[in-house]
């Protein structure tokens, strides 16, 4: 069988403007990188893929940058990065102060696994800092855990002044960044130690990839690279092409997003078959209530031609669902109410359509299921 030299020779004259797909489980071992195993776990040499993968290292490279980060890893998933990181800081404590409005599984996450490990969970309001104060005073914290944006409700959460509070009870703050995206804000600048992603989501930007990705400083990425290593979420390299291709045109995505939010938000704050519109003031994502309830919802989003009935958010095409009966069908009515998930919600992920056919799309869909 013909294999590639075993030097590096054969690629010396390639200079790909886009990082190749090293479609590799393993590479060959060499004095350096026996050096970097023995010395430093092989943290840092390319040996086995589930350490560490140059393609995956080109997309966490990107992502750092856009958070303004020293370093960044790429996981197997949004809820690869969230679990890893979250079991990576529970070694050094046992409970978790989190936002109520948290992404489901992320809730699961919280409510359900981490208390059967025996992990103590507390969950407060998002928009509410003197239930924070008092969550985190309450006992000995060890993670304060956060959205950016709450999911579907669009709150926002004042980072600044609960990484404050979780700093004093000498707490890390970790922060969800996956709905603002850092086109709009960058949590680590405001005090979080670490940034969550799907990846899955603005940062692909195409609906065709699951991926997750950790942002923070190089000592505690490197922590939490151990747990990818251990816990095995780690990217494979194709999925990872997928987010360095995705990242490039992320800018002009979310500009074009952000400009048709704005303007669909506009718009149905005027529309009388509206309840209530939550859009944050910039990003892509807008929910809103309309009279009727969750069946007057679900009507409106059949007639939908435009924008995609189908969960998941931050790709190229306008997606919308209604978060009672998909992203948060596990949550009971009273949990609902709690998160303030309004009968009648629709979320809607605004894409890079044309935003006058967008808009006339959903005012047609509300006037021709009004009675
Ligand atoms: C989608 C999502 C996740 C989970 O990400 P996956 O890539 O689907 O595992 C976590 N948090 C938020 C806010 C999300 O929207």
């Amino acid at each position: 069988m013909n294999r590639p030299a075993k030097s590096a020779g054969y690629v010396a004259r390639t200079r790909p403007v886009v990082p190749p797909i090293y479609q590799s489980a393993t590479f060959y071992l060499d004095d350096i990188a026996y050096k970097d195993i023995q010395g430093n776990g092989g943290l840092s040499e390319h040996w086995y893929s589930r350490f560490a993968n140059p393609t995956v290292d080109a997309a966490a490279a990107e992502i750092a940058e856009l958070e303004g980060a020293e370093a960044a890893l790429m996981t197997a998933s949004g809820m690869a990065a969230i679990a890893t990181t979250l079991m990576t800081l529970l070694q050094g404590g046992r409970r978790v102060v989190s936002a109520r409005q948290v992404y489901g599984d992320t809730r699961d996450l919280l409510v359900r696994d981490l208390p059967a490990l025996g992990f103590d969970v507390t969950m407060v309001d998002a928009a509410d800092l003197s239930e924070w104060r008092s969550a985190i005073a309450a006992a000995p914290t060890t993670i304060v855990y956060a959205e950016t944006l709450s999911n579907p409700q669009l709150e926002l959460t004042d980072l600044a002044a609960v990484a404050e509070l979780a700093h004093q009870a000498g707490a890390k703050m970790v922060v969800d960044n996956t709905f603002a995206t850092p086109y709009t804000v960058n949590p680590l600048r405001l005090g979080a130690d670490i940034v969550v992603h799907s990846a899955t989501k603005f940062l692909s930007g195409h609906s065709d990839v699951i991926a997750g990705a950790v942002v923070a400083d190089r000592e505690t990425v490197t922590e939490i690279q151990r747990r990818v290593i251990t816990f095995g979420g780690c990217l494979d390299a194709h999925a990872a092409f997928l987010v360095w291709r995705g990242l490039q045109t992320f800018d002009v995505r979310m500009e074009r997003a952000q400009a048709t939010a704005r303007a669909l938000a506009d718009r149905l704050r005027g529309n009388a078959e509206v309840v209530s519109v939550r859009y944050p003031g910039n990003g892509a994502m807008v929910a809103f209530t309309v009279r009727g309830g969750n069946d007057r919802a679900l009507a409106v989003m059949r007639r939908l031609t435009v924008a995609s009935e189908a969960t998941s958010l931050g790709g190229v095409e306008t997606l919308v669902s209604t978060p009672f009966n998909s992203s948060h069908f596990s949550l009971s009515a009273e949990e609902l109410a709690a998160a303030r998930i309004d009968a009648g919600m629709l979320r809607f992920s605004c894409g890079i359509e044309n935003a006058e056919a967008l808009i006339a799309d959903v005012e047609q869909a509300l006037a021709t299921t009004s009675r």
